[in-house]
Parts: structure tokens; C-alpha cells; sequence
């Protein structure tokens, strides 16, 4: 079988990382969030992850190079040989340009970017509506999952609170960061084909279903290809 090498894209709160993990059990192959996969390279002390944690430690953004040397370290071991999923990685096309160069010279490449989409309102009501259990970490939703009574926890009966990330401004914030920094991917990637459109609206087993086809057809066509 082709290796199936994926990418994930997709703003803030449009579920991506909800259908990495489904993708990751139904394909058994390594889910990469960047944020674990620094944590991961600085716990088992590799030269990366050494120079990554220089930075961290100083409360630096990691630069791009030791970003991608870290994911590259990823992609380059036997449990993803088969393929593996991108989830926060690339999120600039400095990145993305960085990434395609290390897997030409692995002699890889990109099967398909998945871009799990959602507009900017409905990111808004998503993360704004989100509340959260002060005492330990339980997480209501006041229109889609809301905790039987308003501002307490069912589990524990800590006060729900909203958490500094789900705050309106933080909320756009992040959503003006990836409109400039990350949304050019979509161009990017769409020019070399690589791009398949996903509505992250919907209902996340039907955004699971929209994932697996898309994954069907890809296979159809890797198998025309050969
Ligand atoms: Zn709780």
C-alpha cells in the first residue's frame, strides 16, 4: 500500500484535532499535534529537542527551522513509515515550504491536505460557548452540552468558568493569526493539488464520514496512478 502522508488544516476550533484522533485509530498511523511533538523531542533530550527547549525556556517562539528539523525527526522513524498526520504543522508558508523541502530529500511527499473549514462565527460560538470546570477541568458547552445547572459542574459542583483562550478577544486573536499567517496554505496547497475541502460544520460523525470519503478517493485515484 502507498504511504499516506496527510496534513490536517483548518482554523481554530473546526474540529480538526477531534478527527486526527478519529484518523489516527481507523488508519493506525502516528498523529503529530506540534505542540506534543516538541514536548515529546525536549523529554527525550534529542539535539533538537535540546535547542528547542533553549527557546521555550526563555518563553521564545520556537523559529520555523528547529520546528520542522523536530517534525522531520518525526517523519524519518519506522512508525511512520507508512504515513503519518500533521495537526498545527505547517501553520505558515515559511513552514509549509520547509516541510516539502525535508521530504524531497527523504524522497516523500504529501498524499493530501485536509482542510477541515468552519467560518469565523461559528468558531466564535463553538469556543465562546465553552465553560469550564475550575476544580478540574471538566468542559460544558452552554448551547451544545450544557452542565444541568447554569455556571456548576455536574461531576463535582466546582463553578463553570470560561477559560482565558475561549475569552471573546483571545478567540479573535487567534482567528486574525490564522487568516494571515496559516489561511495562505490553502492557496498553497490547493495549486499543487493537494487540497480537499471539508465542512467542519457539520456534525462531527458526519464530518467523519465527508473525512473517509475523501480518504476513499484518494486511494482510488493513488491506485490509478500506479
Ligand atoms: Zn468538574
Amino acid at each position: 500500500m502507498p504511504e499516506l502522508n496527510l496534513v490536517l488544516l483548518g482554523p481554530p476550533g473546526s474540529g480538526k484535532g477531534t478527527q486526527g484522533e478519529r484518523l489516527q485509530e481507523d488508519l493506525r498511523l502516528p498523529y503529530y499535534a506540534t505542540g506534543d511533538i516538541l514536548r515529546a523531542a525536549v523529554r527525550e533530550e534529542t539535539e533538537l529537542g535540546r535547542t528547542a527547549k533553549e527557546y521555550m525556556d526563555r518563553g521564545d517562539l520556537v523559529p520555523d527551522d528547529v520546528i520542522v528539523g523536530v517534525i522531520a525527526e518525526r517523519i524519518d522513524t519506522t512508525e511512520a513509515a507508512d504515513g503519518f498526520i500533521l495537526d498545527g504543522f505547517p501553520r505558515t508558508l515559511p513552514q509549509a515550504e520547509a516541510l516539502a523541502a525535508r521530504l524531497e530529500e527523504l524522497g516523500r511527499a504529501l498524499t493530501a491536505v485536509l482542510l477541515i473549514d468552519a467560518s469565523d462565527d461559528e468558531v466564535v460560538r463553538r469556543l465562546g460557548g465553552r465553560r469550564t470546570c475550575e476544580e478540574n477541568g471538566h468542559v460544558f458547552h452552554v448551547e451544545f452540552n450544557p452542565p444541568e445547572k447554569e455556571g456548576v459542574c455536574d461531576i463535582d459542583g466546582s463553578p463553570l468558568v470560561v477559560r482565558d483562550d475561549d475569552e471573546p478577544d483571545v478567540i479573535r486573536h487567534r482567528l486574525d493569526q490564522y487568516h494571515e499567517k496559516t489561511e495562505p496554505l490553502v492557496d498553497f496547497y490547493d495549486h499543487q493539488s493537494l487540497l480537499r475541502r471539508i465542512d467542519g460544520t457539520a456534525a462531527p460523525d458526519d464530518v467523519g464520514i465527508e473525512v473517509e470519503r475523501t480518504l476513499a478517493t484518494l486511494r482510488l485515484e493513488g491506485d490509478e496512478a500506479i
